[in-house]
Parts: structure tokens; C-alpha cells; sequence
């Protein structure tokens, strides 16, 4: 009757939530997570947030798929529904593997066949492994035939990689998070660390109190902004008038570092010249931040011996989100603060494994490590590596797919990991896109949102019902290992890619996931000295690490930058406004964002027993004046309307959010918020404006 809480064996691996990739160990016994420990990884040193050690359970909850379910013949697939786990065998009907496979591949196939190969699209995800990552999107090109392969990346920092690729020639971060405690003054734009990078926030803090000054940036008051030597709430779209004037005055003031833009920038005069118009005076009533503050921090970020930039979806999320990281780019760049420990440019990646879904070419217009589908040399390289002949078409991104389906230009869609019904901006539009697939098979561990429109549903494994490998937002590569068997007749991810991949006809045999990664090696120089029994001894390595034995490079451009020439390039930016501004009929700003309890779409957090009890109901934050205005009491629901749709949720008192604008978390299907967002798209990321649109809110509702 004693010891039943004692684990019969304990797991290394990672967390499954957010970028920071904290290291944790499973205590299970009897096939079942008992408790999470924090482990002495490089980016945690034993700590976790409550997201890493408390969200385990969702791996047994009652909801899990255990086995393989075709669509109902004539159920119709509504994009307006209520999920309910317990009637899914009126929509769906339990199949063998065969059968359900044999129908997933064998449709797209003929899809494939009979229309074109540009017919399909597939979308990966970020939860998933490297080794998942880099089959998927080989199905994709190999397979189906095209490009048309995105994930989730499309939705947080396509326009920074956009920024970074064009700029300085990597999309990935210059400098672990780690570095803060290096720096003397750190930026936090956009971003609200304690809530979406919980474990990176107190190592921010940690650097306060050795005597760092942080600097916050954001339209909403973070918690971290406590912290901050200065806090600059500036008003919500306005991010380039106010890095603009902090550029203005570095340059007027004679603070650059002009040694390190000879030697290694081009295109400096041009930005130099477009500041000109922007002083501290002219952009104070723009973004609503005194001109003396505007000078105070410009001079601090530029003449102290190291500054770092880190920054999130706050800059990334808008139509000129790629213009917001040029301007960030640029500050870096003209005060010479990279290529140092304690400097840099960090986009504090979401996802566990969105830097490494990315650099294994789980994006349209790249191969493994960002090579260019477009280029000839690239293209050859991928023919030679695949043995088959590949599109040099750059393939369509998330939001663009949707609109492809609603051209019927494409028919049939391979979604792995993924819920597009609840994460695409103008959600209503993306379910009914969805829902018109010809064929559609969706690839989870629940019936998700999107699920619940497919025509096949494949049950998969959870995070930690698998071995693979996960890139942190450091550019750090680590072994998630497998620590309990996954329900039922569910399956391994790479598996399930596997055989459809053999239903596409393709004659795919790797065995133990380290062939896979063996494979991504040779074909990645950045992680070409990276192998598998130095995973499984060190558990993590940095990359770039070309050659075995390299130990990795945490500060990346301390020369020379990776663009022609090894010259970074700076590129100015004007301001845009938002594409939709408040009006007369929607005269508020919506804002969306996480909340600290639970991540993206919900389907893992709100299935775990101790983050739901802490967040359990949807909410929107607004300001006790707005509230006011409404008359409505804390507590008490609400409705929010935009052009695309409405939402009833409940109102909670947050003076962090300005007047006029609400926030509200995605994660709840109840209040599925982006049925209201804005599908504009930034030009060059292809990034929705999900920070940003127009919407009016009253009493009332039924949530
Ligand atoms: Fe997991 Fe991120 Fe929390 Fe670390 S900070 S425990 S990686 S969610």
C-alpha cells in the first residue's frame, strides 16, 4: 500500500512547450507520468515554468486518439461546431490502419494524378521532432510533387526571419537568451517573456539584479516592465516611428559605431538619410513616448559595451512586421552591437521546435537550411540527395493555401500536428476552406478543430511517446527521449509519414529515427558535425557545428555575416499603418496573444489537470475604463465583433492593455478569437496582422 507515488524509471528529455527548451526528467511509473523535474540543461539549469512541469497529463488524457477514423459518409463538414469527444463515432467511423491509410494516400494520390501535383499542400508543425520536420516536408516535395508545404512559423516570425535573411543572411538568433546576463542593457520589444518564455524572463531578471538595465517596449504593459529601468508603452502600431527616432538620434548624435559599419555593413547612407525626417519631436505624438525618453534609451542602447535585442510576436504580427525587425536590425548594426557575447538580435522563437521545423525546410520557399527552392545549385543538390526530380517553384504559405482552396486550386491536404482551424487569422474563412477540401487527413493525438473537418484522422503520439530531436530558440539541438507508450493503435509520427509516403508511392525504409537524422546532416551544413551518439552522450549541441568535434557556436557573426561579401545590409523602413484602423463602427483594437496557463490552440494545456484548473474559461483583458464605458463588472460576459465575426467570452479587469484595446488569448474553442482577426498579410513574411484590427465589444453574450 506504500511507494505509489515511487517512479519505476525516470527519462531524460525536454520540455514540450515553449523556445526556451528547458531540460526536464519524466518520473514514471506503470506507462504513466508521475512528475516532471527540471534538469541542468544550457537554458534552464534546473528551473521550469508551470507550463513544463505541470502540463504532463494531457498525454493520458480520456480524449486521446487510439485509433484510425474515417468520415461518415454524407456527415457534412461544418466549420461551426461544438466539440464533443464523446459523439465522435456519429461523425467518424473506427478503421484498421490499412484501410485508413490505404484511403489517405490513396486519395491524394489520385488527386495528385489526375489534377497536379500543385493540387496539395501540406502543413508540418512545430511540435513535432526535427527528423518529423525534414520527412515532411520531403513527402511533400518528393511525394506529392510541390512546395506547398508551410507550418506555423508562417504565423509568428516569418517577417523577422524575412528581416534577418535579407539583412544579415540567418534567420536564427546571434546569441542565446543565456546572454542577458552578459549584457549591460537589454531591449525587450514586443514581447512578454514571463507569460510565453517563462524560464528566459528569469534569467532576464537575474541579470537586472547583477546590475543589467532592461528596457521594455510594448503597446501592453508586460508583467516584466516591473523590472525595467525604463518602460516605453508606446501606442500600438506605431513601432517604427519610435525605433526610427531612437536611430535618428544615434545617427544626429554622432553615437555609431562607424568602424563596424565600414568594415562590415552596406547601404548605411540610405538608412542614415531616411531617419533624417524622423526626429524624437516629429514621432513623439505618433507613438505617445516623450522625445527626451526617445533620446535617453537611444543613447543608453548605443554607447553601453554590450546591448541586446529580444523581441516577439508584439513586432513580428503586423503587416509591416518585417519593416519592425529591419528597424531592429538596423539599431544593431549601426552601434556595432552584434557579433559579442552580451549583444545581438534574438526573435524569441514559440514553439519547442519552430527553429528546428524551419531549418529542416518545413517552409515554401526553402530547402533544408534555408537553401532556395529557386536556386539551380540548391535544386540540383536536393535531386541528388532524393533522387528525384524537384518543382523549382517556390510553394504557397499557410494563409495562401487557404485562399488557393477557395480558388479550388487545391484540393486535398496532408495536415500533421497542426490546427489551423483555430490558429489562422479569419478563422471562419479557414474552416469553411477546410471543410471544402476534397480530401482532407489530419494527423493528432485529439480530434482538434481541424480534425473534426477531415475525411481521415490519423492517431499519432505525444511529445513524450517519442525519440527525436528539437532545436531551441538558441539554436541548441536536443534529444527529446521516449519515456511511455503512446494509447491504444496510435502511432509514431514518423511512422505514420512513412507509410504515407509508401501510399504516394514512394519507397521510404529508414528504421531507428537517428537514420533520419543522419540524413538531415548530410544534407545541412550547419548541423554537418552534429551526430547521433554525441546527442546521446551530451544530450544537446549548439549549432553552427560543421565538422564533429566542433563544439558548436553559441555568438554567431563575431567576422563576418553570412551574406555576400560578409557584409550585413541595412534596410530602411517607412511607417505603414495597420490594414485595418479602428473606425466609427469598430472603433477598438484587438490584440492576441498567449496567456501563461496555456499554449496556442489549447488542445494540450486544457487537457492538463492542474493549467485548466488555473485558467479554465475564456477571457478577454480590458481596461477598467472600457469596462466601465460598457458597464460591465469584472466577471460579468462579453461580446466582441469584427468585420469576420463575434465572440462571447469573459471580461477581466487589466489595466496592462491600453484604452480601446482588449486582448485576447487563442487557445479557447469556446471563443475561438481568430473567427475575428485580420487575414492581411505582411508582403514579404506573409505574416497575418493577428496584433492588430478593428472591433467593437459590448454586455452581453453567451459564452
Ligand atoms: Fe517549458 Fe518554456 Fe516553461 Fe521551459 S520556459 S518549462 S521550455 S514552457
Amino acid at each position: 500500500g506504500v511507494a505509489l507515488n515511487i517512479p519505476d524509471k525516470q527519462v531524460d528529455s525536454v520540455c514540450p512547450y515553449c523556445g526556451v527548451g528547458c531540460q526536464l526528467t519524466y518520473n514514471i511509473k506503470d506507462n504513466k507520468i508521475l512528475y516532471v523535474e527540471g534538469r541542468d540543461g544550457p537554458a534552464n539549469h534546473g528551473r521550469l515554468c508551470v507550463k513544463g512541469r505541470f502540463g504532463f497529463d494531457y498525454a493520458n488524457h480520456p480524449h486521446r486518439l487510439t485509433r484510425p477514423l474515417i468520415r461518415r459518409e454524407g456527415v457534412p463538414k461544418t466549420g461551426d461546431f461544438a466539440i464533443d469527444p464523446e459523439r465522435v463515432l456519429e461523425v467518424f467511423r473506427e478503421a484498421t490502419w490499412e484501410e485508413a491509410l490505404a484511403l489517405a494516400g490513396g486519395k491524394l494520390k489520385q488527386i495528385r494524378d489526375t489534377l497536379s501535383p500543385r493540387a496539395l499542400a501540406g502543413f508540418g508543425s512545430a511540435k513535432g521532432s526535427n527528423e518529423e520536420a525534414y520527412l515532411f516536408q520531403k513527402l511533400v516535395r518528393t511525394g506529392f510533387g510541390s512546395n506547398n508545404v508551410d507550418h506555423c512559423t508562417r504565423l509568428c516570425h516569418a517577417s523577422s526571419v524575412a528581416a534577418l535573411l535579407e539583412g544579415i543572411g540567418s534567420g536564427a538568433v546571434s546569441n542565446p537568451v543565456m546572454d542577458v546576463t552578459k549584457a549591460e542593457v537589454v531591449i525587450v520589444i514586443g514581447a512578454n517573456p514571463t507569460v510565453n518564455h517563462p524560464v528566459a524572463a528569469t534569467w532576464m531578471k537575474n541579470a537586472i539584479r547583477a546590475g543589467t538595465k532592461l528596457i521594455v517596449c510594448d503597446p501592453r504593459r508586460p508583467e516584466l516592465a516591473r523590472h525595467a529601468h525604463r518602460f516605453l508603452q508606446f501606442k500600438p502600431d506605431t513601432d517604427v516611428a519610435l525605433l526610427n527616432a531612437m536611430m535618428h538620434v544615434i545617427v544626429t548624435e554622432g553615437l555609431v559605431n562607424q568602424d563596424f559599419i565600414d568594415s562590415r555593413t552596406i547601404g548605411f547612407e540610405e538608412l542614415a538619410k531616411n531617419v533624417e525626417d524622423y526626429s524624437p519631436e516629429r514621432m513623439a505624438p505618433i507613438c505617445g513616448i516623450d522625445a527626451e525618453t526617445i533620446r535617453y534609451v537611444a543613447r543608453l542602447y548605443a554607447t553601453s559595451k554590450a546591448s541586446m535585442i529580444l523581441w516577439g510576436m508584439g513586432v513580428s504580427q503586423h503587416v509591416h512586421g518585417t519593416d519592425n525587425a529591419r528597424c531592429l536590425i538596423a539599431l544593431a548594426l549601426m552601434t556595432g552591437q552584434v557579433g559579442r557575447p552580451g549583444t545581438g538580435l534574438h526573435p524569441l522563437r514559440g514553439q519547442n521546435n519552430v527553429q528546428g521545423a524551419s531549418d529542416a525546410g518545413l517552409i515554401p520557399m526553402m530547402y533544408p537550411d534555408y537553401q532556395r527552392v529557386d536556386n539551380p545549385q540548391a535544386q540540383a543538390r536536393f535531386e541528388q540527395a532524393w533522387g528525384v526530380k524537384l518543382d523549382p517553384r517556390p510553394g504557397l504559405t499557410v494563409v495562401e493555401i487557404m485562399d488557393a482552396i477557395d480558388r479550388g486550386e487545391i484540393r486535398g491536404m496532408y495536415i500533421m500536428g497542426e490546427n489551423p482551424a483555430m490558429s489562422d487569422p479569419d478563422a471562419n474563412h479557414a474552416r469553411a476552406a477546410l471543410a471544402a477540401l476534397d480530401h482532407l487527413v489530419v494527423q493528432d493525438i485529439f480530434l482538434t478543430e481541424t480534425a473534426y473537418l477531415a475525411d481521415v484522422i490519423l492517431p499519432a503520439s505525444a511529445f513524450p511517446e517519442k525519440t527525436g530531436t528539437f532545436t531551441n530558440t538558441d539554436r541548441l539541438v536536443q534529444l527529446g527521449r521516449q519515456a511511455i507508450d503512446p494509447p491504444g493503435e496510435a502511432k509514431q509520427d514518423l511512422w505514420i509519414i512513412q507509410q504515407m509516403a509508401c501510399r504516394m508511392g514512394l519507397d521510404w525504409r529508414y528504421g531507428h529515427v537517428s537514420e533520419v537524422f543522419d540524413e538531415m546532416r548530410h544534407t545541412m551544413n550547419s548541423i554537418g558535425g552534429i551526430t547521433w551518439d554525441r546527442l546521446e552522450r551530451e544530450g544537446a549541441v549548439t549549432y553552427p557545428c560543421q565538422h564533429e568535434g566542433d563544439p558548436g557556436q553559441a555568438v554567431v557573426f563575431t567576422e563576418t555575416f553570412p551574406r555576400e561579401g560578409g557584409r550585413a545590409r541595412f534596410v530602411p523602413a517607412d511607417i505603414i499603418p495597420a490594414n485595418e484602423r479602428p473606425d466609427a463602427d469598430y472603433p477598438m483594437v484587438l490584440i492576441t496573444g498567449r496567456q501563461l496557463e496555456h499554449w496556442h490552440t489549447g488542445s494540450m494545456t486544457r487537457r492538463t489537470a492542474v493549467l485548466d484548473a488555473l485558467e479554465p474559461d475564456p477571457v478577454a483583458l480590458v481596461h477598467p475604463l472600457d469596462l466601465q464605458k460598457m458597464g460591465v463588472k469584472p466577471g460579468e460576459v462579453i461580446t466582441i465583433e469584427s468585420r469576420r465575426g463575434q465572440v462571447a467570452l469573459y471580461a477581466r479587469a487589466d489595466d496592462s492593455s491600453p484604452v480601446g484595446a482588449i486582448f485576447v488569448p487563442f487557445c479557447y474553442y469556446e471563443a475561438a478569437i481568430n473567427r475575428l482577426t485580420n487575414p492581411a498579410l505582411d508582403p514579404y513574411g506573409k505574416i497575418p496582422e493577428f496584433k492588430y484590427c478593428a472591433i467593437r465589444a459590448r454586455r452581453g453574450g453567451e459564452v
